[in-house]
């Protein structure tokens, strides 16, 4: 392990130690993890890779660990489905999903950042992990805290739905509700860090935890068979998985570890109630406009997104492009995912297939292309969002007439 130089600033490059921090003290540009690509490229190859275990770990040598990961030893790998029924319905004959709402333990892509930002926290010695959440990463802090033993405090926003916040307590955090939206929620993080030695995943440490959702990316490539996808559909709140993805198809193609080139094409996935970076995209700026969240897609529900400006460059940079659908769209689009392929995704899932109907619509994606849509949280932590879809099973006599009765009367689906 240990193939991290340092931090380096995104925009001026100048380097930095590895240290909590995030923002480069000369030109305030985001600082990333530098890599030592040419000793990578000596120890990783296909056959390493393969011989990894089934987990995000399989490619610990481009995470940004000095020592053996801490917690999150399952995170990862996840299934990369052929979408054949779905595929029939829009007309795409090279459908894929890339499941990540089965990720263990927390079922969203955000086991992926958190396994290696409370790791990294534990390296560099503290005892306290924190964050901002829209509440996948509540619930994913809460429980690698729960499992590496160390004390966590997590911010979210007022209104959450009920699955995000008993799937944060339950793993014994101290959860502290914010009236506000999540900006202000992370907007007091930055103030509460000031004041408090704490790791926060996605401020002080965000170097760090951003690159492990380059293991979504990785794992694509590799599960399409050293390929990278035509399309990449992707659900987008600070802009972060959408960087890292673009970046882990690159690393691979720099690695050698891919046949042919990266060619893929990125479009961005928002709610039509929170699109800051789908509208910059159509407006064909990279200045992004904050917007106040309203929207039942609450995980992706940031108006002020940190990587906003990366997220318009890579789609652009792809010759991707953003799209966005609304409440309803959303909520029609679950139910079709949940009924033709037998996946429960949350609403932002709900997003980034609304948002692929359109795409094809418009032409922007081909009916022969290959095509992978993210799917990166579990329905049953947004049940809210289908209130009012169905209603209450009927009740019979535990007797066969009674059954007969109403099977006599009753459609079949
Ligand atoms: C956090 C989150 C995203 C997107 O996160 P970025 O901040 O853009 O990296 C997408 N889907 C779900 C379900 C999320 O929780
Ligand atoms: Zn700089």
């Amino acid at each position: 392990m240990g193939n991290v130089k340092g931090l380096k600033c995104k925009e001026c490059q100048r380097e930095f130690p590895k240290e909590p921090i995030h923002v480069c003290e000369y030109c305030f540009g985001p600082l990333e993890v530098d890599y030592d690509y040419e000793k990578i490229s000596k120890k990783i190859t296909r056959k390493s890779i393969l011989s990894g275990p089934p987990s995000m770990w399989r490619y610990k040598d481009l995470m940004p660990l000095d020592e053996e990961n801490k917690v999150g030893d399952h995170v990862g790998f996840t299934p990369l489905l052929r979408a054949k029924n779905l595929g029939k319905i829009l007309g795409l004959n090279n459908l894929y999903i890339k499941n990540d709402s089965v990720n263990h333990p927390t079922f969203s892509f955000k086991d992926r950042v958190v396994a290696v930002a409370v790791s990294k926290a534990i390296e560099l010695g503290f005892d306290t992990i924190s964050c901002a959440s829209t509440g996948n990463l509540a619930n994913s802090v809460a429980a690698h805290s729960a499992e590496a033993g160390l004390k966590s405090f997590i911010f979210i926003p007022v209104g959450l739905e009920s699955g995000k916040i008993l799937g944060t307590n339950i793993y014994g955090t101290n959860l502290i509700a914010v009236d506000g939206s999540y900006d202000d929620v992370n907007r007091l993080c930055s103030e509460i860090a000031v004041n408090h030695k704490w790791a926060f995943v996605n401020i002080n440490i965000r170097p760090y935890y951003g690159d492990g959702s380059r293991s979504y990316g990785y794992e694509i490539a590799e599960q399409l068979g050293w390929k990278t996808p035509d399309n990449v559909i992707v659900p987008v709140a600070g802009s972060s998985l959408i960087t890292k993805i673009w970046k882990a198809f690159h690393e691979f193609e720099c690695l050698g570890l891919l046949d042919g080139k990266v060619q893929s094409k990125i479009f961005a996935a928002q709610a039509t109630g929170c699109s800051p970076v789908t509208t910059a995209i159509k407006n064909n700026t990279d200045i992004i406009t904050p917007v106040k969240p309203d929207t039942i897609a609450k995980s992706i529900a940031i108006g002020n997104p940190a990587d906003g400006y990366y997220g318009v460059k890579t789609t652009q940079a792809s010759g991707g492009y953003g799209e966005d659908v609304n409440d309803e769209e959303i909520v029609l689009a679950m139910k079709l995912l949940a009924e033709t392929e037998g996946i429960f995704t949350e609403t932002a899932g709900g997003v980034t297939l609304g948002v692929t109907k359109k795409l094809v619509q418009q032409g922007r994606i081909k009916p022969d292309e290959t095509t992978v849509i993210c799917i990166t949280g579990n329905g049953l932590k947004t049940v809210e969002a289908l209130n009012g879809q169905y209603n209450d099973p009927i009740i019979i006599k535990p007797k066969l007439n009674s059954f007969e009765e109403i099977y006599s009367n009753s459609v079949t689906v």
